[in-house]
């Protein structure tokens, strides 16, 4: 799939559309879920156009795997979940449920996250 430059998270990117940020650096923004599904829901992007996990770890520079692996980490510091644990995942197309086609971790905290998949 071609990375679609319309999705609502490249819109985030231009500032065309608001997020409530969490943390930002060079390749990487973080905000958080506008329809959180637990206490504290966050998504954790790379500012790089890639449509899923596969088309980064294909296409991506090592630089930015590095920084986008190392910033899921540091958020959840931020979060305060460093000693308390929380779930990261990431959907890939039809069948792992994506709907917004660029990559995203979702990182739930806050509380216990329950079940892996429902
Ligand atoms: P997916 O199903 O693609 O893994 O997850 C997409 C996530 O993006 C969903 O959890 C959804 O609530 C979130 N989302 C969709 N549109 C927006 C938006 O405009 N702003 C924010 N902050 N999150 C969004």
């Amino acid at each position: 799939m071609s990375y679609d430059k319309n999705n609502i998270f490249a819109k985030i990117l231009r500032g065309e559309i608001p997020c409530k940020k969490v943390y930002e650096n060079e390749n990487v923004l973080a905000f958080h879920d506008i329809n959180p599904q637990k206490k504290v829901h966050v998504l954790v992007i790379p500012k790089g156009e890639y449509v899923d996990l596969d088309d980064f770890n294909n296409n991506a520079t090592d630089k930015e795997i590095v920084e986008l692996n190392k910033a899921i980490t540091h958020v959840s510091i931020l979060l305060g979940a460093k000693n308390k644990g929380y779930r990261t995942l990431t959907n890939i197309g039809g069948d792992g449920g994506q709907e917004v086609p660029h990559l995203h971790f979702h990182i739930f905290a806050g509380e216990k996250i329950g079940k892996m998949v429902t």
